[in-house]
């Protein structure tokens, strides 16, 4: 059997299990959630996380060197900027839209006293901007700074572009490297069934089914936002711009997706995403290696759409009119937001806090939404590393057009 379809079965049996778990007793439960899910959950994302730094490293130098001609990456590095930037643009108005038709915020009743929530503070902008270039990339390694380390890649590629013959040693060694990551990715997908389904099991089994109640339209408004972007705009993209059959990618970028899905990190994903689309989609090895690390870090179109509809949600629950002026603020602050989450579970709605006290919507409204947000998680995930790998696609498509 494919290994897509074990981790579909897997999925399947993942949402079954955990709808059987919410029947039974907790005290039955947080031992079998405590010795077995988690841990065998917790040891996939770690097997998967473990080799993420070393991937991206060794990638994204040979991704640049491979780009040798400056023109080429300059055309690449403006597709793939305006490709997230536009595409976050679009999931954007999607979601406001979308939220301001179906009204989430006024079904239902919510315990707006109740709200409680303490605001992470959001890093000046100027900040973010010089920090991009490490000081030291040896602990922003070790901190798994990806902006940081994208940079640094990206300089250490271009030289060796430039050099060249001179260093022939150093890009085979990183050709070896590439190949011993690559193995080890095999190696781990072998496990992602068994992984996706205890983490599944546990997510949706731990309560994640319980807190919807009165939240079901903004659940479904987010959903929904999701399934557009994620199907529809996407699916159009690869046809019209990238002139290819949007099925067969769906079809072959499904095991990254289920693995998005289920780790809820798009750092965690990487490696798998990386693989399906240069395997299965046959995405060059230098394209995928540029624009899905940089997407993973950077472009995050599901995280945008929940920021979005939640910013109107909380406005609709505290009954705050929305203007003209607002919904601008909402689309750039939800912009920058998605830029500067990083792709680990839960950041989203971090960063959330930041679009709200720019709006001047009260930050605690996202103590409302907090008990659902491990689901959406998982969904936006998914969705944040399908924009990467459509990203990736459409442009190797086009320079294999080119080439011909
Ligand atoms: N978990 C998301 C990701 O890794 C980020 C978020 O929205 O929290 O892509």
């Amino acid at each position: 059997m494919s290994l897509t379809k074990k981790i579909l079965i897997a999925l399947v049996l993942g949402v079954i299990a955990g709808i059987i778990l919410t029947f039974i007793p907790e005290s039955v439960f947080s031992p079998l959630d405590m010795y077995l899910l988690t841990p065998v959950g917790q040891l996939f994302i770690n097997l998967i996380m473990m080799l993420v730094i070393p991937i991206v490293f060794v990638s994204i130098v040979l991704g640049t060197a491979g780009l040798s001609e400056p023109a080429k990456l300059g055309r690449i590095g403006i597709q793939t900027i305006s490709f997230f930037l536009i595409t976050t643009a679009i999931a954007l108005c999607i979601s406001l839209a979308l939220s301001f038709m179906i009204k989430p915020g006024t079904e239902g009743v919510f315990d707006v006293n109740m709200a409680e929530y303490e605001a992470a503070e959001a890093p000046p902008i100027m900040e973010t901007i010089i920090n991009i270039i490490p000081t030291n990339p040896v602990s922003s390694m070790s901190a798994g700074d990806m902006l940081q380390i994208i940079a640094f890649t990206i300089f250490i590629g271009i030289a060796l572009a430039f050099l060249k013959d001179k260093t022939q040693g150093i890009q085979r060694l990183f050709v070896q490297a590439n190949d011993i990551l690559m193995f080890l990715v095999n190696l781990v997908m072998k496990a992602a069934p068994y992984g996706a389904f205890a983490l599944i099991a546990s997510a949706i089994g731990g309560g994640g089914l319980d807190a919807i109640g009165s939240m079901g339209a903004y659940l479904g408004t987010v959903i929904l936002g999701l399934f557009v972007h994620g199907a529809i705009v996407y699916s159009l993209a690869i046809w019209v711009l990238g002139k290819a059959n949007p099925w067969t990618f769906y079809k072959g970028f499904f095991p990254a997706m289920s693995v998005a899905f289920s780790t809820s990190s798009s750092n965690a994903t990487l490696p798998i995403s990386m693989k399906s689309a240069q395997e299965n989609l046959g995405v060059s090895k230098s394209i995928s290696s540029f624009v899905q690390p940089l997407g993973a870090t950077i472009n995050m179109d599901g995280t945008a759409i929940m920021q979005a509809t939640a910013a109107v949600f909380i406005a609709q629950v505290y009954a705050i009119n929305l203007g003209f002026a607002e919904i601008i603020m909402i689309i750039l602050t939800a912009t920058l937001a998605s830029i500067g989450t990083a792709g680990v579970p839960g950041v989203g709605l971090i960063m959330l806090a930041m679009v709200l006290s720019q709006i001047g919507l009260p930050v605690e409204g996202i103590s409302l939404i907090i008990g659902i947000d491990r689901l959406l998680d998982m969904l936006r995930t998914a969705v944040n590393i399908t924009g990467d790998a459509a990203c990736a696609y459409i442009i190797s498509e086009n320079e294999k057009r080119r080439k011909a």
